[in-house]
């Protein structure tokens, strides 16, 4: 099983909810500010998405918890 998310940029209200639960996964990208996933968790080089370590687990579910328009998804596959 892996932890995977997904972040839907057009969703994104530029909260940064998401840095603030997940510093180390949420990164944010110029030039509007909207957040990328870091690069060493990024899968096949997309800024949307990414597989992080389960350690990350919660503080991704977080994030996703407290995004205030859904724009975050955590899922284990
Ligand atoms: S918490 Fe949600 S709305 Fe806020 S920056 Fe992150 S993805 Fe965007």
């Amino acid at each position: 099983m892996v932890v995977k998310v997904k972040i839907d940029r057009q969703k994104c209200v530029v909260a940064h909810f998401c840095l603030f639960y997940a510093p180390t996964v949420f990164i944010p990208m110029l030039p509007e500010g909207k957040p990328g996933v870091a690069e060493q968790f990024r899968l096949n080089g997309k800024i949307d998405e990414g597989i992080v370590p389960d350690s990350l687990y919660e503080a991704v579910k977080e994030a996703e918890k407290n995004c205030p328009s859904g724009a975050i998804k955590v899922y284990k596959e």
